[in-house]
C-alpha cells in the first residue's frame, strides 16, 4: 500500500527519518528547507528490501545447516543400528 502524505494524502514520496511520518515531495519541500533530513520512499524501502533479504538468506542457511545436521544424525544411526548408548 502506498504511504499517503500526512499534509495533503497525496502519494508520499519522502519520509523523515526515524518518524512515520510521510510527505509527497511538494509538501516536504514547503516544509523543509533541507531535504537532507528526509528519506526517499523508496530508497527506504529499497533498504528495508534488502535488510529482510539478508534476514531471509541468513533463515535459509540456518534451514540448511539444521537439514545437514538432521541427515548426518541419520546416517550414523542408520551405520550403526545396533548401537548402544
Ligand atoms: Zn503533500
Amino acid at each position: 500500500m502506498p504511504k499517503k502524505c500526512i499534509i495533503c494524502n497525496e502519494e508520499a514520496a519522502y519520509k523523515i527519518k526515524d518518524t512515520p511520518d510521510f510527505y509527497c515531495e511538494e509538501c516536504a519541500k514547503e516544509n523543509f528547507a533541507d531535504l537532507d533530513m528526509l528519506v526517499k520512499v523508496e530508497e527506504e524501502a529499497q533498504r528495508l528490501k534488502k535488510v529482510l533479504q539478508e534476514k531471509m538468506d541468513e533463515l535459509i542457511k540456518e534451514e540448511d545447516r539444521l537439514k545437514q545436521l538432521v541427515k548426518e544424525n541419520d546416517e550414523i544411526t542408520e551405520s550403526n543400528p545396533n548401537r548402544e548408548d
